[in-house]
């Protein structure tokens, strides 16, 4: 899962940053309207939290723009308690749900579930594929009575493996997602990825392999018990 955070007072930025870290989303970052909305536009997040009062480009104008070109992702509105009218132009400019500040930890991550489970993204079931499951809140994959520790990276691209399965996972795929966006120069370390996560399974003694496709990229194998 792919969290974009659009605030322009750095410290609270950062605070939702290391919050939606440790619960291993992956998180980028932009701290003025434009920068969001630019982010926004490549359409590769699964929740935006967006807040309203922003330099370059305040966030509704941001949201208005996003929903004009068809971008569907669910957006998390950020208001001061000043704002009550923007509340609701937000929600009438196509938001999913607002959040007043100050607000506690659990319930932005409640709001967050939520959200992207209406969107029928299921984010609190452990993924299974063959003989092995990926433990979201320990990150571990689980073989049998076995079990072990994935690297940030690693989870993560087991985690877009998995909810791929059967099909084929380009490189240029977990690079938009785990790196970023248009970064060409990420691909080789998705091969170091891949042959961690490969060793891994083998540890594990787990049927399931990942499955080079020539120049294409990955996918796994051994689904059937
Ligand atoms: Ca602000």
């Amino acid at each position: 899962m792919r969290i974009l955070v659009v605030e322009d007072e750095i410290g609270l930025a950062d605070a939702i940053g290391a919050i939606l870290k440790k619960e291993r989303y992956i998180v980028d970052i932009a701290n003025d309207g434009q920068t969001g909305l630019e982010y926004a536009l490549t359409d590769e997040y699964d929740c935006i939290i967006l807040d309203i009062m922003l330099p370059k480009m305040n966030g509704l104008d941001v949201l208005t723009y996003l929903r004009v070109k068809e971008i569907e992702t669910p957006v998390l509105l950020l208001t001061a308690k000043s704002e009550i009218d923007d509340k609701i132009k937000g929600l009438d400019c196509g938001a999913d749900d607002y959040l007043t500040k100050p607000f506690s930890t659990g319930e932005l991550l409640a709001r967050i579930r939520a959200m992207t489970r209406r969107k029928g993204i299921v984010v609190d079931i452990n993924p299974k594929y063959g003989d092995i499951t990926l433990d979201l809140k320990k990150g571990e994959i689980v073989c049998g009575t076995g079990s072990i520790v994935l690297g940030r990276k690693e989870f993560q691209m087991m985690e877009l493996l998995m909810s791929n399965a059967g099909q084929i996972v380009t490189k240029e795929a977990f690079v938009k997602k785990i790196w970023g966006y248009d970064d060409d120069s990420e691909y080789n370390n998705v091969e170091v990825y891949i042959s961690f996560l490969r060793k891994k399974l083998a540890m594990l003694n787990s049927k399931v392999q990942i499955k080079t496709r020539r120049s294409i990229g990955y996918c796994l194998d051994g689904g059937r018990l």
